[in-house]
């Protein structure tokens, strides 16, 4: 498919594109939205009055906190419209119920078909998806109905199961995978166990959800190095939420997920809710756009990323947003370095003497962060604490405690009730 023609125009012109569709989303919420009417009211806010992206500034934002505790205020419509019930995946704080309509459905559809387009796909393709498609979740119906829509095949395989899916590869010779990224260095090492001849089969490319495959400067993080370098496939990192509805998929330039700017509004927020300076990491907060049953006005994701807005060699000239480098709640200030867990794990995944992790923060006598690494090592020299130290002093310009321990005691300590996987970030503020 050709792309979109409103992603190759100038920002001014996506810019007023936006700014129409704004309006019309908040006479909208006007009209259907009991949640917004009341904010609406209790701020003095005149939706005449907001016409521009910069407009959006007078009216709060909203939080994850807000959805939980007044779900149903947000719903628009009838009860009677819903299609479908779905929940967010919850893995901070309680999952949220969404609901969508027929409409909210075709949608998804069409984000999830120009999502796909990016990443290089066409009627010639055939993925196997490696996501669950019922436990209420949206994603793996959103891949279906996208690539359903681009004529794409699909091989319905789900998670897990490593022998289900290389016999799926036999069978029907898909040419990509919709994956977890930290799947395939799993199927990999499945392959090289029973003798499979997985570097020559008919996967090509991935399209990786759910965790970064690259670092900031769009190099391949660990994960990514350690995927491309035992089976040289192409990857495309996608970024979405049920929130937001929306996917923010790379093009084969690597440089980015695309924002689509029909799809939703992304403003980068700082600890006090105004926009981060060029170049600066801030909170990605969305207004949807076109969303029939929970729209979202100013919605902090609590996901923090860096922005792109040069022109893409692709053809696309809409906004790029990097690989999420951490959850808000997350953030460690240590010695007036900002850090977040994802790039702590990144240094360790690094380092051949660790085995495995656990990363503590906690508040100090003086009121600021300590960050200790409890450190699963089978051999621990003279040198491994001060090698261990030095990764970090180059790769985040500050070294944490570093606590050495059996990998056998870590992995008990990573073992937590009520938790399905291994726990490998304490936060004791
Ligand atoms: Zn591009």
């Amino acid at each position: 498919m050709s792309i979109p023609k409103i992603e190759q125009k100038s920002l001014e012109e996506i810019k007023e594109f936006q700014e129409g569709k704004l309006k019309e989303t908040l006479f909208y919420l006007q009209n259907n939205s009991n949640f917004y009417q009341r904010l609406f009211k209790a701020n003095n806010i005149n939706i005449s009055e907001i016409t521009t992206l910069e407009d959006l500034l007078k009216i709060p934002v909203t939080t994850k906190d807000d959805l939980q505790k007044h779900t149903d205020d947000f719903l628009c419509v009838d009860n009677k419209k819903i299609i479908d019930y779905v929940t967010t995946s919850g893995t901070m704080g309680e999952p949220v119920t969404f609901a969508m309509t027929d409409a909210d459905l075709d949608r998804l559809a069409y984000n999830e078909y120009i999502s796909f387009s990016c990443a290089d796909t066409t009627d010639e393709d055939i993925y196997q998806l490696l996501v669950t498609l019922d436990k209420r979740f949206m994603a793996g119906m959103a891949y279906f109905l996208g690539l359903r829509k681009l004529g794409a095949g699909i091989i319905r395989t789900g998670p897990g199961l490593q022998k289900l899916q290389f016999e799926s590869i036999n069978k029907f010779n898909p040419t990509g995978f919709i994956t977890v990224p930290s799947f395939i260095p799993k199927l990999i090492n499945y392959a090289k166990e029973n003798g499979i001849d997985y570097k020559n089969s008919s996967i090509k490319k991935a399209v990786c959800i759910g965790e970064p495959i690259r670092n900031t400067d769009f190099t391949l993080n660990t994960l990514g190095k350690k995927i491309v370098d035992n089976w040289d496939i192409k990857l495309y990192s996608t970024y979405a939420s049920t929130e937001m509805g929306t996917a923010f998929t790379e093009c084969s330039v690597g440089k980015g997920g695309h924002h689509h700017p029909e799809m939703i509004i992304v403003e980068f927020l700082d600890e006090n809710n105004n926009p981060v300076k060029d170049g600066e990491a801030g909170e990605v907060t969305i207004t949807t756009l076109g969303v029939e049953a929970m729209p979202l006005l100013r919605f902090k994701t609590g996901d923090i990323c860096h922005h792109h807005t040069e022109p893409c060699s692709c053809g696309r000239n809409t906004m790029r947003l990097g690989p999420v480098i951490g959850r808000k709640q997350q953030m460690i200030k240590l010695k007036g370095t900002t850090l977040y867990p994802p790039s702590i794990y990144d240094v360790l995944n690094e380092i051949d003497s660790v085995d495995n992790y656990i990363i503590e923060v906690s508040t100090n006598d003086m009121g600021t962060d300590e960050l200790l690494i409890n450190v699963g090592c089978n051999l621990v020299l003279k040198d491994t604490e001060k090698s261990i130290k030095d990764n970090f002093r180059a790769r985040l310009r500050v070294a944490p405690d570093i606590k050495f321990y059996k990998p056998d005691e870590i992995s008990v300590m990573q073992t937590q009730e009520n938790s399905r996987k291994p726990v490998i970030f304490i936060d004791k503020r």
